[in-house]
C-alpha cells in the first residue's frame, strides 16, 4: 500500500508538508478518530483498514482529535498512510475535563462504588471524559465544523469487506442521518437513572419527539424502562446536523445538568441511540449490513451473495 510519497532517510521519514491528494469522493464528509499517541499503532491499522477497503478511491480527509498534542511521530506515521488530507486538533478544556461544578467528592465515591463491582472503566475518569465528549463536543470542534457527515474510527478496529460505493452519498441520497453495523445491551449499572433523566426531558419537550420514532427498540413497555438496547458508537456514519439540532443540544444539556456523564457512567452509544431514536422518524437510521466490521471480539460479517462477488 503506497501513501503520500516520502524519503527515507536512515531514522527519519520526510513528508512533504501539506501534499495530500484531492478529495474525489462527492460528500461534505471526514473521518473523524479520537485516540491518544500511545495509540498510534492501532490507529494505522485502522486507517490501512479503511483506506484500503474504501477510502483509497475517494480521498475523504482525516480529522484526528486529542486533548493533549499529537507527537510528530503520530502525525508522521498516519499521514503516511493515506493519501487524504489529515488534520490534528487539541480538544478545548472544557470540552474534554471534568466540569468544576460537579461534586467530586460524590463522582470519586461512585467510582470506587463502580470499582469494587467491577464495572467495565468504573473508575475510570479518563473514560468519563471521553462519553462526555463525544456525546456533546466533537462535532463542535473547530477541524470539524465545516462537515456535514463524518464516520467514527477507532484504533484497531477490522473492516474486512471492499466497500464499493460511497456510504456518505448513500445517506445523503436516502435521507438517512444515522447509522449502524453493531448493536449491544448496555450495562445497567453504568445508567442507573439515565431512562429518567431522558424522559424527564421529553415530558418537558414533547414536541421533539417524532411520531414515527424507533421506542420500540429502546423500550420494550412503550417508554417506561429502557431495554438496554443500542448503537455500538464506535463505528457511525451520521449526519452531525443531528447533533447541532436544537432537539439534541437541549437534550445533551439536559444530560449534562444532571451531573450523570460523572455520578454514574453514561456511554456516549446510549445518548446517541436514545436521540437518534427518539428525535427522527426511524426510517432516517440504516443498518450497513454489507460493511463488515469487527471491534473487539465483537463483529458484523455481511452474509449472502453478493458478498461472494464483491472484490
Ligand atoms: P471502548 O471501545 O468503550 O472500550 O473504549 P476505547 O478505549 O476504545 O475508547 C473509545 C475511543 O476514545 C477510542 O478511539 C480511543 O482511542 C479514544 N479514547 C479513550 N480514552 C481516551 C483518552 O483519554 N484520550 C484520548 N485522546 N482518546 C481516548
Ligand atoms: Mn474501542
Amino acid at each position: 500500500f503506497g501513501g503520500k510519497d516520502a524519503e527515507t532517510e536512515s531514522e527519519t521519514v520526510v513528508v512533504e508538508a501539506g501534499a495530500f491528494d484531492p478529495q474525489l469522493g462527492k460528500s461534505n464528509a471526514v473521518f473523524i478518530m479520537l485516540c491518544r499517541n500511545e495509540e498510534v499503532d492501532g490507529a494505522v491499522k485502522s486507517i490501512r483498514e479503511i483506506e484500503d477497503r474504501f477510502n483509497h478511491e475517494y480521498h475523504y480527509p482525516w480529522v484526528f482529535l486529542n486533548e493533549v498534542e499529537f507527537t510528530e511521530e503520530f502525525k508522521q506515521r498516519v499521514s503516511l498512510v493515506t493519501y487524504s488530507k489529515v488534520e490534528f486538533g487539541v480538544i478545548p478544556r472544557d470540552h474534554w475535563y471534568q466540569p468544576d461544578w460537579i461534586d467530586e467528592d460524590r463522582a470519586s465515591e461512585a467510582r470506587k462504588h463502580m470499582e469494587e463491582n467491577n464495572v467495565i472503566y468504573g473508575g475510570s475518569v479518563s473514560y468519563r471524559n471521553m462519553c462526555r465528549f463525544n456525546s456533546g463536543f466533537f462535532y463542535r470542534h473547530e477541524l470539524v465544523q465545516k462537515y456535514r457527515f463524518y464516520w467514527r474510527v477507532e484504533p484497531d478496529v477490522k473492516y474486512f469487506c471492499n466497500i464499493d460505493y460511497d456510504p456518505f452519498v448513500f445517506m445523503e441520497e436516502h435521507n438517512k442521518t444515522y447509522s449502524f453495523t453493531l448493536t449491544m445491551l448496555e450495562y445497567v449499572q453504568t445508567i442507573p437513572t439515565f431512562w429518567d433523566t431522558m424522559s424527564d426531558f421529553i415530558q418537558k419537550n414533547p414536541q421533539y419527539v417524532a411520531k414515527d420514532n424507533a421506542m420500540d427498540f429502546l423500550s420494550d413497555d412503550g417508554g417506561r424502562t429502557y431495554s438496554l438496547c443500542h448503537f455500538w458508537s464506535n463505528f457511525e456514519i451520521a449526519d452531525m446536523n443531528l447533533w447541532r439540532s436544537e432537539a439534541y443540544t437541549k437534550y445533551f444539556d439536559h444530560l449534562e445538568a444532571s451531573g450523570g456523564f460523572y455520578y454514574e457512567r453514561w456511554g456516549d452509544a446510549i445518548v446517541h441511540s436514545v436521540a437518534a431514536g427518539l428525535f427522527q422518524s426511524k426510517e432516517q437510521i440504516h443498518f450497513f449490513k454489507d460493511i463488515g466490521y469487527q471491534h473487539d471480539y465483537f463483529a458484523h460479517c455481511p452474509q449472502g451473495s453478493r458478498v461472494l462477488t464483491s472484490g
